[in-house]
């Protein structure tokens, strides 16, 4: 695959890893050129680590065991003949992951796999194959295979519905046509930052066409993404490309979950620091 569009930003390392050593882990990064790209709020992960090569990411065959509660038992069971790794609680991305896997890598700085629960892996080392065949090898003991959908609706694009569109990626409405992971919609929701930074606090999931109809008619606020039980998701044409995305990563995390998984949800304060709430939209999260 060739990538067209530049994402990778340069910023000056050492200013970042002077103010690491300041325990400064709001620190702003410095641009090297005049990119109008921002840096990611997770740059601090990758200065944090001492190798030359560090990668973070929200790889889909990880984040589906990070965010079960025994996730750190199947971890152990799994993975044998990786090199050692510690999980580390969640944390809001930003400053205060930063700060916790600091504290972690100076406990032990020869360490170079790092699970973020709810959240992701940071792998660390001196080559980019180093990184690459470690990578392989824990996807490859972590590879889940989805379960098996049911379903008595068939898999096609539903028809258009008020001022919404069926999403376009034909797999993901099997969220609503397969009755566990529809009631997942409302269970398990809030699984990871980046879910809820992009698609929102709640799904909004309806059992009966009729009462989303009502509903959406009534609010002068209705939602960009919305499930319909034995019809469809829908989004409004605004539903961009990165949204789109996400929706379908946690259509490829949630189908990897048991039918008696227990999973992690992140808690409504979780929730409010991701969408940096004040207090009264958190008043209403809680209610
Ligand atoms: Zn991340």
């Amino acid at each position: 695959m060739h990538l067209k569009k530049r994402f990778f930003i340069p910023v000056d390392l050492p200013h970042l890893r002077e103010a690491i050593k300041n325990g400064d882990f709001d620190v702003t990064p410095t641009l090297q050129n005049n990119s109008p790209l921002k840096p990611s709020i997770e740059t601090l992960l990758h200065a944090l680590m001492p190798q030359k090569i560090v990668v973070h990411l929200h790889a889909i065959e990880i984040l589906a065991y990070l965010i079960r509660h025994d996730c750190e038992t199947k971890l152990r069971r799994l993975l044998t003949n990786c090199p050692p790794w510690v999980l580390i609680d969640y944390y809001k991305p930003g400053k205060e992951l930063a700060q916790a896997v600091f504290q972690t890598i100076s406990a032990d700085p020869q360490l170079k796999l790092i699970f973020l629960r709810n959240h992701g892996v940071v792998v660390g080392g001196e080559h980019i194959d180093e990184v690459n065949d470690m990578l392989t090898i824990i996807i490859q003991k972590l590879t889940t295979i989805p379960r098996n959908i049911f379903s008595n609706v068939q898999n096609e694009a539903p028809e258009a519905l008020d001022h919404y569109i069926p999403i376009q990626d034909i797999e993901i409405h099997e969220l609503v046509r397969d009755p566990e992971l529809f009631n997942r919609l409302d269970k398990y929701w809030a699984l990871y930052p980046d879910h809820v930074v992009f698609l929102g606090s709640q799904a909004y999931a309806y059992k009966i066409l009729d009462d989303f109809l009502f509903k959406n008619r009534q609010e002068q606020h209705s939602p960009e993404l919305v499930f319909i039980q034995n019809r469809g998701v829908y989004v409004k044409p605004t539903f961009n490309r990165a949204k789109q995305a996400q929706l379908r990563c946690y259509y490829d995390v949630i189908k990897r979950q048991e039918t008696d998984s227990y999973l992690y949800i992140l808690s409504s304060l979780q929730i409010a620091e991701l969408l940096n709430w004040d207090a009264e939209q958190y008043r209403q999260c809680i209610q």
